[in-house]
């Protein structure tokens, strides 16, 4: 599965569906998050994590 669909599945199960993906960034209310592969070893882990983006902020504004 890819971190993309995996990402999907993890919002989704949160109960969140006011979301979209911008080719590989995930946006949630506005908040652009980079999808990254996580390899924390936990059982429960998704194998994904979501990490804040807040590269674009300055060029919004502009
Ligand atoms: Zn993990």
């Amino acid at each position: 599965m890819s971190l993309k669909a995996r990402a999907r599945e993890k919002v989704e199960r949160a109960g969140i569906s006011n979301y979209m993906f911008d080719h590989d960034i995930l946006v949630m209310c506005g908040v652009r998050y980079t999808i990254a592969a996580c390899d924390c070893g936990e059982p429960d882990c998704d194998g994904v994590k979501l990490e804040r983006s807040a590269a674009m902020v300055g060029r919004v504004l502009q």
